[in-house]
C-alpha cells in the first residue's frame, strides 16, 4: 500500500501520456514531485518535459504492474487520450492490484450547441454503416490506425486528415489526404471544408479544446457531424482539468 510519508516528501509519479494534457500537467506539478512521463511511442513526446520521459509499452497490465513495483511508483495519473481504452484498462488493473492510487485525467466532452447537427455512432463500424446516408464527401478525422473500418465504401470520397504523409496506400476505396495538424482556428477549418466541398465531418468524441474548431466550423457551415462515442472509462477518480488533478494530488498527500 501507499507509503504516506514518502508520498508527502517526494512522490514518484507515473503520468501516462500521449496528449497535450499530460504535458501540461507535468509542467504544472509542484516541485516536490518526481514525474516520469510515459509515451507509447506512436506520437512524439514534447521536448523539454520536466522529469524523466520513457517511451514504449509496458507489455500489458502485468508488465505495468511490474513496472510500478520495480520503480516504486507512488501515484499514477492516466492522462491518455479518451479513446486509448486499452492502456487505461491496464492502468486500472495494475493500480488496483498494487494498491497504487490512480487518477484518470479525462478531457471534458463537447457540449452540443444550437445549430449542431450531431449523429452518434457507437463504434467505428457503426459509423461506417451510417456514412453513405449522411454525406458523399466526408472529412475523416479519426487518425490513421482505424481506417480499416471504413474500407469497402465505394460511393463516398473521403478527405482523410493525417498528421504525417502516409508511406503506404490507405485502406479506403476513394480518398484524398490532407496532411498536418488540424488548424486551431475556426477560419482554417471553414476554409478547408469549403475548399474540399466537405458535406460531413466524421470524428471521435474526443472532447477538449485543441480540436474543437472543426466542430464549430461544421456548425457554421451547416455540416452534420458523425460522432463516434467514447469508450466507457474504467471506474475510479477522474478529473478533466490540470487544476482538478493538482487538487486531487494535494488531497492525496494531505
Ligand atoms: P491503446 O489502444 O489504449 O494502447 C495500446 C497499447 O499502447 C497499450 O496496450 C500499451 O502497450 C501502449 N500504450 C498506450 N499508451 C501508452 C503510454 N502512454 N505509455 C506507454 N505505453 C502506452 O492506445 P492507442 O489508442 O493506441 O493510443 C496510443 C497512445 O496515443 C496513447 O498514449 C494515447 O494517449 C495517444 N493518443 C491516442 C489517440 C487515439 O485516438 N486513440 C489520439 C491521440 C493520442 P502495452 O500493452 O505494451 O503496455
Amino acid at each position: 500500500m501507499i507509503d504516506r510519508v514518502r508520498l508527502l516528501d517526494v512522490p514518484k509519479m507515473l503520468i501516462l501520456g500521449g496528449t497535450g494534457e499530460a504535458a501540461e500537467l507535468v509542467r504544472c506539478l509542484p516541485k516536490n514531485f518526481t514525474p516520469i512521463t510515459s509515451w507509447a511511442g506512436r506520437t512524439k513526446a514534447p521536448a523539454n518535459l520536466p522529469g524523466e520521459v520513457r517511451i514504449g509499452g509496458f507489455d500489458g497490465a502485468d508488465g505495468l504492474k511490474a513496472y510500478l513495483q520495480e520503480n516504486r511508483i507512488d501515484v499514477v495519473v492516466d492522462a491518455t487520450h479518451p479513446f486509448a481504452a486499452r492502456i487505461s484498462e491496464n492502468a486500472a488493473k495494475a493500480c488496483t492490484e498494487t494498491g497504487v492510487p490512480r487518477l484518470y485525467f479525462l478531457r471534458s466532452t463537447w457540449e452540443k450547441q444550437p445549430g449542431d447537427e450531431w449523429v452518434f455512432a457507437d463504434s467505428l463500424e457503426d459509423a461506417a454503416e451510417r456514412v453513405a446516408a449522411l454525406g458523399r464527401r466526408p472529412l475523416l478525422t479519426i487518425g490513421r490506425q482505424h481506417l480499416n473500418a471504413f474500407s469497402g465504401l465505394n460511393d463516398v470520397e473521403f478527405l482523410v486528415r493525417v498528421l504525417e504523409k502516409p508511406e503506404a496506400p490507405l485502406p479506403l476505396e476513394v480518398y484524398q489526404t490532407v496532411v498536418g495538424k488540424p488548424p486551431i482556428f475556426l477560419e482554417g477549418e471553414q476554409a478547408l471544408f469549403r475548399r474540399h466541398s466537405i458535406d460531413l465531418l466524421i470524428t471521435k468524441e474526443s472532447g477538449g479544446e485543441a480540436t474543437y474548431a472543426k466542430i464549430e466550423a461544421a456548425r457554421l457551415e451547416k455540416i452534420p457531424v458523425l460522432m463516434i462515442r467514447r469508450p466507457v472509462p474504467p471506474p475510479g477518480d477522474a478529473v478533466s482539468s490540470v487544476e482538478g488533478a493538482l487538487d486531487w494530488l494535494s488531497r492525496l498527500s494531505a
